[in-house]
């Protein structure tokens, strides 16, 4: 007879249970039934959004006055072309609105105490000195401001007042002033009608629990300044890939008039340099950067798009177009639009001083015959890198960094997301150059492993 089936004394019986009674279970493991969220890019709005829709609180701080990241600065997404802001923006108002979700917006991470399913986060959200409660963000201080700086969201080309929205579809919409540039001449605190300037306001220091944090801090552009020869800062026609987005976007500096900054002029033959701080061990990353091949055949194709008489060249190292639709894409910019693509490094860019235009040395690989080719713009499209304070974020959180300067996860095949700190995920550019579908799919990925931590939890 098996013993568990073994009748047993009655004063066996309660012995056990009274011993039962006497020793109670330790108490179930309390896991906040929170999140937080690093970085409000697509990627981090991504895993906001599926962490919410589950019925988890999260906390999403971006430090920027405003969600979106990246995206909402791009015209037209590869390889659809489809208007960037005209899908983000739903996007932005779906974060804002979710009952779920709390919008740390100009919001630093201060520090993070505790461990998987307990931690302790700190973060300091600067003064806008504009009540967010308050503000409609109907523009009436910023019309009265006498201040023009230049617009950081526009990369420099246009400006904006000191109290300020960087764009229109800005999330929240509550406008903020740039104390830097502030004169104090409170013309915006007499505008608004609704009272919301408060020129007193001071940084405030919040804390929360969580269960589980996701890194979603994204890129920086390589700095093609260190590229002297190519002449991008020495030359106001050599422009790079964001400033270009901006230049073309109707809600941009120039009204989408895609024109040279030297002389207002619409150029008629542009070229898009390549790789430029990617694959180079020597000046840059040795990594590629994944989407500029794609990014700056779409900025050639949509030069075509505003003007189809423009004569375009990418100089390119190779062409990687990996992606659903990529490689279709590459052919359509090559075929109906007559997009000419030269395979060479570009070596320097000179200006004519007497005609204006720019003369762009390269080797043509193919060929290895050096050639000079004339241009009236030149774009160059940087490799990405990782943003400036990756580090000092990784530290507070106490995540490991790979050599390239991304965040490290445990394994690239099966915990792609998870980071070497148990409870602590990492998606979109924080762990590498991605574009936006990957983006948006390491967002998912990570929030799903951040609920697996939340969902086993008791009470926030
Ligand atoms: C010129 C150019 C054109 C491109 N065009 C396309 C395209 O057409 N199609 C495509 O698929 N991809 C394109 N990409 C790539 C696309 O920009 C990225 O895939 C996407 O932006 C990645 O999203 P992300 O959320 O990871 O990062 P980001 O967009 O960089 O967002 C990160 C967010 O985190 C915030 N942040 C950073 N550090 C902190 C911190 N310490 N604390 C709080 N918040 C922080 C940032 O302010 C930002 O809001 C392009 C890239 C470039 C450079």
């Amino acid at each position: 007879m098996p013993a568990a089936a073994k009748p047993q004394s009655s004063r066996k019986v309660a012995a056990r249970s009274s011993r039962t009674a006497a020793k109670p279970k330790p108490a179930a493991k309390q896991v906040a039934q929170a999140a937080l969220v690093v970085g409000g890019g697509v990627a981090g709005m991504q895993a906001s959004l599926d962490l919410a829709n589950q019925g988890f609180k999260v906390y999403l701080v971006e430090k920027s006055p405003s969600i979106g990241g990246r995206m909402a600065m791009l015209d037209k997404t590869f390889p659809t072309l489809d208007c960037s802001a005209c899908i983000l923006t739903p996007r932005l108002s779906e974060v804002a609105r979710h009952p779920n979700i709390k919008l740390l917006t100009y919001t630093d991470l201060e520090g993070v105490i505790g461990k998987v399913g307990n931690f302790k986060v700190r973060v300091i959200k600067r003064a806008r000195y504009v009540k967010e409660e308050l503000c409609a963000g109907c523009g009436a201080c910023a019309k009265e401001c006498p201040v023009e700086v230049p617009n950081e969201f526009d990369q420099g080309l246009g400006f904006r007042k000191a109290i300020y929205v960087g764009f229109p579809q800005s999330t929240p919409s509550t406008y903020t002033i740039d104390m830097e540039s502030c004169i104090k001449c409170k013309r915006c605190e007499r505008a608004c009608e609704r009272k919301a300037i408060d020129l007193e306001m001071e940084d405030e220091r919040v804390e929360f629990d969580v269960g589980a944090i996701i890194i979603a801090t994204g890129y920086r552009l390589f700095d093609v300044r260190r590229y002297y020869r190519l002449g991008y800062g020495r030359l106001p026609d050599v422009i790079n890939a964001m400033e270009y987005e901006r230049l073309i976007n109707a809600a941009g500096p120039t009204q989408g008039h895609l024109i040279r900054l030297s002389d207002g002029k619409t150029p008629q033959s542009i070229g898009f340099v390549q790789c430029v701080g990617a694959r180079d061990v020597n000046k840059g990353v040795p990594y590629c950067s994944r989407v500029c091949c794609m990014y700056g055949i779409k900025n050639a194709v949509m030069a075509k798009e505003h003007n189809p008489s423009t004569d375009v060249t990418i100089y390119y190292a190779d062409i990687r177009a990996f992606g659903k639709g990529f490689e279709e894409f590459y052919e359509m910019a090559r075929t109906r639009f007559g997009v000419k693509f030269l395979r060479g490094r570009a070596a320097e860019i000179i200006e004519d001083v007497r005609t204006g235009k720019l003369h762009l040395r390269a080797e043509d690989t193919e060929t290895a015959q050096p050639q000079e080719f004339e241009h009236d713009m030149v774009v160059i499209c940087p490799g990405i890198q990782p943003p400036d304070d990756l580090d000092k974020i990784a530290e507070k959180l106490g995540v490991a960094m790979s050599n390239d300067g991304y965040v490290d996860v445990v394994h690239r095949y099966f915990g792609p997301v998870d980071t070497k700190m148990p409870g602590i995920f990492v998606c979109g550019c924080a762990d590498g150059p991605k574009d936006i579908p990957d983006s948006v799919t390491a967002g998912s990925a990570a929030a799903m492993k951040a609920s697996i931590i939340l969902a086993k939890g008791g009470a926030a």
